[in-house]
């Protein structure tokens, strides 16, 4: 049991506690939940449409629909995608896209379960709450019949993109028009009351202070205190370099310190994760003694956070994800997109 932090004393200990005292702390509740495991997944990105009809100043994936480099995949074209990763050997699609007008519920829909009727063991993680918004408004229906009709067309679990940060004022710095806070938490709330998980995430390292930290991960805490819904949470660095937003990179120590501030605040949240694509593998791997239990996945063909300027390769293989959970000292569990370990068979 971990005990809570509240607000205030959050805002003090994020403000003035180092990173290696806030690193001890949470490395003592990372292995108290998980021991010396870190879990990682086998898992592809498949990112439909990169046409938006938002215009946030953080995102370089976005294009116009008249953009040379814009692309809107058929669903035979997105299934042959999903088809190279299931050759890799994934278990579980991310699907994550940006805004288009031209790709309906019925689109999604449709895609969904193509993927779950050809290959039905797969598990579908899709759409993000502001996908789930954008569709209720073009469709001029409630998020409730989205996300219902989302789950009938086969999705397990869904992704915590879109939340970036809660705070007012730094949506304005970062220039976007997402759905706010209140959208974010309600569709999450719809979520979970279908008995359905989702992640949960945090966009940081371009404007925020401690106090705006700390609201966020309150408001995530005290929806988790309500239905028990988020499986894990996913701080997400911002990388600017193909971006117009030209913010002084604050570097791999307030990384850790995020990881392990996370790993303690949040008490009731069981994973929390080091997501290396924007970390970079070297720093996702000092996260783990930093709180970070999960590695994400092996994500076959990631292309948002790359488009913004990561300097990663597209992809890790099972064995290149194991030898650099061994390398920093922890034992690799590959797991599905519940947590539960894969046993493998002979
Ligand atoms: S962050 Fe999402 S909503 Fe905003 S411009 Fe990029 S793709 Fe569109």
């Amino acid at each position: 049991m971990i005990e809570r932090i509240d607000s205030k004393k959050a805002v003090e200990l994020f403000k003035y506690a180092s990173v290696t005292e806030l690193g001890v702390q949470a490395d003592q509740v990372r292995r108290s939940l998980h021991g010396n495991k870190t879990t990682f997944i086998k898992n592809m990105h498949l990112n439909v449409t990169n046409i938006c009809v938002n215009n946030c100043r953080f995102c370089s994936f976005k294009k116009k629909s008249n953009d040379k480099d814009a692309y809107s995949l058929k669903i035979s074209e997105a299934i042959e995608q999903v088809e190279k990763g299931v050759k890799e050997g994934i278990r579980e699609v991310h699907l994550v896209n940006a805004l288009n007008p031209e790709l309906g519920l019925k689109y999604y829909t449709e895609l969904i379960s193509t993927i779950k009727n050809t290959y039905p063991n797969l598990v579908v993680k899709g759409l993000t709450a502001i996908e789930i918004d954008f569709l209720s408004k073009i469709e001029n229906l409630t998020h409730e019949a989205v996300v219902d009709a989302l789950i009938n067309a086969g999705v397990e679990i869904f992704p915590g993109g879109g939340a970036e940060i809660f705070s007012k004022r730094v949506r304005r710095l970062l220039g976007t028009s997402k759905a706010p806070k209140e959208v974010y938490l309600k569709v999450h709330r719809i979520i979970h009351s279908r008995g359905i998980k989702s992640n949960a995430t945090m966009l940081y390292g371009h404007y925020e202070n401690a106090e705006e930290v700390v609201e966020h991960l309150e408001a995530l805490r005290s929806l988790q205190d309500e239905t028990g819904g988020f499986s894990a949470f996913i701080p997400l660095r911002f990388v600017s370099d193909n971006t117009p937003l030209k913010v002084e990179e604050r570097g791999a120590q307030y990384d850790l310190k995020i990881i392990a501030f996370s790993r303690l605040f949040l008490d009731n949240i069981e994973h929390i994760k080091a997501y290396w694509v924007s970390l970079s593998p070297e720093v996702a791997q000092v996260a783990l003694s930093f709180g970070a239990d999960d590695l994400d996945g092996t994500i076959y063909r990631e292309r948002i956070i790359r488009s913004a300027g990561a300097q990663v390769k597209p992809g890790m293989t099972e064995q290149e994800m194991k030898k650099l959970i061994q390398d920093a000292g922890f034992v690799p569990v590959e797991r599905d997109s519940h947590f539960r370990a894969v046993l493998k068979v002979g």
